[in-house]
C-alpha cells in the first residue's frame, strides 16, 4: 500500500458508479474510478452511429428520476451545465384502432386524453401521487428497509401502495379504468422491464412508471444523455476523483477476509486503502471478479441461477423528418409505446418467454430531436426505440437482426403509415451488441436483473446482501443490480457510498 493509493475505488463508470464516486469524493475520500471502455456512461451514452450530425442515445434516453431522485438532486447537475427538456406529452399510447391514452405533467391534459370515463380516476391518482411523490420516492430509493422513511409516507398510503403491490397488471389495469386505451397504459410501461400483464404482483412497476412520468416526465437533456454522464463526472473531479478508461478490472484482491485491490486486464495492481465499490454485474462479480473461496457455496449457487431480465432490441434511425403519426398526441410525446392492447401485450410477453422472435414486437419509441434540435441537422430528426426479446435465439442474434429489425419497422409503419419512407440510415443493436457494449447488460438485460417481484427488495440481488454490503469487507456492489435496480436515479452508487462511510466511521 503506498500514500498514493486512492482510498476507494469504483469499478464502473456507469451512472451509479459515478454517482458513488461523486459521494465518497464529496466526504473527503480520494477516489479512482476505473471504467473498462475507452470512455465513461455506460449505458448513458451518446454518439452519432447512423450519419454524421445525427447524435443517438446508445442506451438510456428519457430520465423520469432526473429532477426528482433523492440521490441526484445533491449532486445539482443543472449546476453542471445539464440542461433538461420536456415535450407537451410525456407517453403516447396510440394504436392502430386510433386511440390514444396520453400522459402528461399537466393533470388537465392527461384527464382530457382519458376522456370522461378515466379522467376523473386519473385526477384522482395524480393528486394523491402529488401530495406523496417527495416522500414515496425517498423510500422507494433508500436503503432497505428504509424504516423512517416508510413511517414518513405514512401507513395510509403504504397500504394504498401495497393493493397496487398485490395486483397483476391486467388486474390492476381493469379494475382501475375503464376502456381499453387508458387499461393499456400501466401494464405497457411495465414491459420497460421483465414484468408482463399477467404476472403476479407486476402492477407496480408499470404504476410507478406512470406516475413518474407524470410528475419528473420523461425528460431529454439537452445534447444527449451522455450530458448527465458528463455532469456526474465534474462533481467527481470537483471532489478531487478521477476517472481512467480502457481499465478493464478482471479480478478483485481479497487478503484476510477483505478487498485491498483491484488486478486489471494486462496484469497492473491497484490497491484501495479503505474501499472498492462495483458498479459491477452481480453474477460478474461474485462468479469471476472474487475467488470461489472467499464467496460462500450458496451465493455462489444463487449467482448460477440468477435470473436476467429479458433481452432489449435496440434501435436508432436517422430521418429526413418527424415521424408521421396518425394520432396528434404521439406527435408531440417525448416517448410513444407500441403495444395495442392488454391481450397484444400478454402475447408478446409469452413469445418472449417461450424463446419467440415476437411477431408483432411491443415498442418503446423515443423522439429526443422533437425538443431538442441540437441531435439532428436542421429540419431532421433521430428515433431511438427498443423491444424486449429473448437474449438468444435458435441460431443466434446475428442471423436474424436485419429480420426483426424490418419487422419493428413494419410496427411503426403500423401507428405511422409513410414511415419508412423517411429512413435515412439505420443502426441495429442486438442484446449481443448491447453486452459488447457494457459488460453489465448480460443478455441484452437492461434491468440489471429482473423486476420480478421475488428479486427486489430483501432480496436484490440476493438475501442477506441488500444493503450494498458483500460477504467480503470493504466491497460494496453499487450498480443497477443492487436495490432499486435499473434507472438512472444514482440511488443504487449513493446507498452504496453511504454504506462505505457509515462502515468507515
Ligand atoms: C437500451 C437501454 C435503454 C434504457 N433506457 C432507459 C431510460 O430511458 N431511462 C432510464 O432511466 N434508464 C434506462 N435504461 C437503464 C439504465 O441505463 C441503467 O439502469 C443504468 O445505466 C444502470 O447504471 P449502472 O451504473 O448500474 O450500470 P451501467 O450503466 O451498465 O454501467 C456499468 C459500467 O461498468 C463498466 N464495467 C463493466 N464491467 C467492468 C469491469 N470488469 N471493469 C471496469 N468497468 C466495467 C461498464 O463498461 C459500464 O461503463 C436503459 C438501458 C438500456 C441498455
Amino acid at each position: 500500500m503506498h500514500s498514493r493509493d486512492p482510498d476507494a475505488i469504483v469499478v464502473g463508470a456507469g451512472p451509479n458508479g459515478l454517482t458513488a464516486a461523486a459521494y465518497l469524493a464529496r466526504a473527503g475520500l480520494s477516489v479512482l474510478v476505473l471504467e473498462a471502455e475507452q470512455e465513461p456512461g455506460g449505458a448513458v451514452r451518446t454518439r452519432e452511429v447512423t450519419l454524421p450530425g445525427f447524435r443517438h442515445d446508445l442506451g438510456a434516453a428519457f430520465f423520469p428520476f432526473g429532477q426528482t431522485s433523492p440521490a441526484l438532486l445533491p449532486l445539482d447537475l443543472p449546476g453542471a451545465g445539464l440542461v433538461w427538456r420536456h415535450a407537451p406529452i410525456d407517453s403516447a399510447h396510440p394504436a392502430p384502432d386510433g386511440t390514444c391514452a396520453s400522459i402528461a405533467r399537466d393533470v388537465e391534459a392527461t384527464a382530457r386524453s382519458l376522456g370522461e370515463d378515466d379522467g376523473p380516476t386519473w385526477r384522482r391518482i395524480a393528486g394523491w401521487h402529488a401530495r406523496t411523490r417527495e416522500r414515496m420516492l425517498d423510500a422507494l430509493l433508500s436503503t432497505p428497509p428504509a424504516l423512517g422513511a416508510m413511517l414518513r409516507f405514512g401507513p395510509l398510503n403504504l397500504l394504498r401502495l401495497a393493493q397496487v403491490v398485490l395486483s397483476s397488471g391486467r388486474g390492476f389495469a381493469t379494475r382501475t379504468f375503464r376502456t381499453e386505451a387508458a387499461r393499456r397504459v400501466v401494464p405497457g410501461l411495465a414491459l420497460h422491464t421483465d414484468v408482463g400483464p399477467e404476472d403476479p404482483c407486476g402492477a407496480i412497476v408499470g404504476f410507478m412508471l406512470t406516475l413518474l412520468a407524470s410528475s419528473g416526465g420523461f425528460a431529454v437533456p439537452e445534447g444527449g444523455a451522455g450530458a448527465i454522464t458528463r455532469a456526474l463526472l465534474r462533481r467527481v473531479e470537483e471532489g478531487g476523483g478521477g476517472v481512467r478508461c480502457g481499465a478493464r478490472v478482471e479480478q478483485i484482491l481479497v487478503r484476510e477476509g477483505r478487498a485491498v485491490a483491484v488486478r486489471l486486464a494486462g496484469g497492473e495492481e491497484i490497491s484501495a486503502r479503505r474501499a472498492i465499490v462495483a458498479d459491477l454485474a452481480a453474477p460478474t462479480l461474485y462468479l469471476r471478479l472474487l475467488d470461489a473461496g472467499v464467496v460462500p457455496a450458496r451465493i455462489q449457487r444463487a449467482m448460477r441461477r440468477f435470473r436476467q431480465g429479458f433481452g432489449t432490441f435496440k434501435m436508432d434511425w436517422a430521418l429526413d423528418g418527424p415521424v408521421p403519426w396518425s394520432h396528434e398526441d404521439a406527435a408531440r410525446a417525448a416517448v410513444v409505446h407500441a403495444g395495442d392492447s392488454l391481450d397484444d401485450l400478454a402475447a408478446f410477453t409469452r413469445q418472449v418467454r417461450a424463446g419467440a422472435l415476437p411477431d408483432h414486437p411491443y415498442l418503446v419509441i423515443g423522439q429526443q430531436s422533437l425538443v431538442d434540435p441540437t441531435r439532428a441537422p436542421a429540419g431532421r430528426h433521430t428515433l431511438w426505440a427498443y423491444s424486449r426479446v429473448p437474449s438468444s435465439i435458435d441460431g443466434g442474434w446475428a442471423a436474424s437482426r436485419e429480420r426483426f429489425a424490418d419487422r419493428v419497422e413494419a410496427r411503426l409503419e403500423e401507428l405511422a403509415p409513410g414511415f419508412r419512407r423517411r429512413i435515412l440510415a439505420r443502426a441495429i443493436w442486438s442484446p449481443d451488441d448491447l453486452e459488447a457494449m457494457d459488460a453489465n447488460l448480460l443478455g441484452g438485460d437492461l434491468g440489471g436483473g429482473s423486476a420480478d417481484i421475488r428479486h427486489q427488495l430483501f432480496f436484490r440481488p440476493v438475501f442477506p446482501y441488500f444493503r450494498y454490503r458483500t460477504p467480503v469487507r470493504g466491497l460494496y456492489l453499487g450498480s443497477s443490480y443492487a436495490h432499486p435496480g435499473a434507472g438512472v436515479h444514482g440511488a443504487c452508487g449513493r446507498n452504496a457510498a453511504l454504506a462505505v462511510l457509515e462502515d468507515e466511521g
